[in-house]
């Protein structure tokens, strides 16, 4: 069904019904960036002709320096993960005595075991109804003399209210990170992402833009923060005051990865953007699917790929992402459940969040990245619309399956 001439084909063609999927190999939302395989080797072999394979070696310490460099501030600390990059500032970064964190509940699924792990309670705030960010004013109602530590995150489309958090953080005297993993590339009036708040936190993920299969690090312009962020890691003399010490930094062979990621970033943003433009185009006339768009003033790394499902649309959202996801079109609801709806093992806040709520029904992540080419999305974009042409069918044959 590769040539499939989608205007002919029948609804039972759709692999939901039996048909052979549309696609041969999966498609994901992910961004999985796959550098020149002798550039990752040299970088490596840096380490291994140099006998230096364990604790921080030259190639974790190269890699910090260029993030340093890449986000234009003076320290950078990497981690295992981006996940033990936010334990160790969240453990680190909390007021002493306190025990709240505040935290969108429409966000990365581990966030609140994150402060689990930390020995913090997650509190969960609204998020914006632009583009889905924990705004001053989503704060604002959740700050009690319990706050310890604000988390503001970067959404996929636009940026954090950097400006907005920043005041409201100093106004109240508590420590501000950005969760940044969507906002690598992205810039703030000109000035890249890394070096707002009182820290940064992003991934190495493969699925991240900067792969290096694993990892995380976290930036900072405030040397006694990077300090505290090293203590965590130091197995032998550990701070005693945050007494967190573990074993999570980076390896040489992640940091090797990563740093041959960090050279091929702009051929990788001009693909990413190729591939949004590609969506643009042929999203503009389907009614029901709206694209949320970047904006080229945050200088964007167009790194996923977002649309709203609006009222227009014919079907439900999670009934199209499971005739999208039949067709290997690993289409993803973002997100399909906000944290205050979960069961949790640990201490936690939670409140009435209607516009997370609603949020949370209305959007779905579309394939991106570099396993995805301008024909795919062609091709994905026409099977909407085949999909919202014969809706009534397609319920019908739903129906009749069902039943
Ligand atoms: C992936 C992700 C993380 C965690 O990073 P890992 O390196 O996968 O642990 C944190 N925040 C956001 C927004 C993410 O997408």
């Amino acid at each position: 069904m590769d040539d499939l001439n989608l205007d002919k084909a029948s609804v039972t063609a759709l692999a939901a019904f039996g048909g052979r999927p549309l696609f041969s190999t999966p498609k994901p939302v992910s961004n999985l960036p796959r550098p020149d395989f002798n550039a990752f080797l040299a970088y490596l072999k840096r380490a291994y002709d140099r006998g230096v394979l364990t604790g921080r070696g030259p190639v974790v310490q190269d890699l910090e320096k260029r993030l340093c460099q890449f986000h234009e501030v003076p320290h950078c600390v990497t981690f295992n993960s981006g996940f033990w990059a936010l334990a160790a500032v969240m453990k680190s970064l909390a007021l002493p005595g306190r025990d709240e964190v505040i935290m969108p509940s429409l966000t990365y699924r581990r966030m609140a075991d994150i402060a689990g792990w930390a020995g913090l309670k997650p509190r969960f705030c609204e998020v914006n109804r632009v583009n889905m960010t924990n705004t001053a004013v989503c704060v604002q109602p959740c700050l009690t003399s319990s706050t310890a530590l604000i988390i503001g995150v970067h959404p996929i489309s636009g940026l954090a209210d950097i400006d907005g958090l920043s005041q409201l953080a100093g106004e109240v005297g508590v420590p501000l990170v950005f969760d940044s993993v969507e906002s690598v590339y992205e810039a703030h009036q000109g000035r890249r992402i890394g070096g707002f708040g009182t820290a940064e936190v992003f991934s190495l993920g493969a699925s991240k833009l900067v792969n290096g299969f694993e990892g995380g690090y976290v930036t900072t312009c405030d040397r006694s923060v990077a300090q505290r962020l090293r203590a965590t890691l130091r197995q032998t003399d550990a701070e005693p005051s945050t007494g967190v010490a573990f074993n999570g930094g980076l390896s040489e062979i992640h940091a090797a990865m990563a740093l041959s990621c960090l050279d091929d970033i702009d051929n990788q943003i001009t693909r990413n953007r190729r591939r949004y433009l590609a969506y643009k185009q042929h999203l503009k006339d389907l009614s029901g699917i709206r694209l949320l768009e970047f904006s080229e003033a945050d200088r964007p790394g167009y790194k996923n790929i977002v649309a709203e499902i609006t009222a227009d649309w014919p079907l439900e959202r999670d009934e199209t992402i499971q005739l999208l996801n039949a067709e290997l079109i690993l289409a993803r609801a973002y997100y399909p459940q906000p944290l205050h709806w979960r069961k949790m093992g640990y201490p936690h806040v939670r409140s009435e969040l209607p516009d997370t709520d609603e949020m949370s029904r209305r959007y779905v992540l579309l394939p991106c990245g570099e396993l995805v080419t301008e024909i795919d999305i062609t091709r994905i974009c026409e099977l909407l619309k085949f999909i919202a042409r014969n809706a009534r069918e397609i319920r019908l044959t739903r129906t009749g399956q069902t039943s």
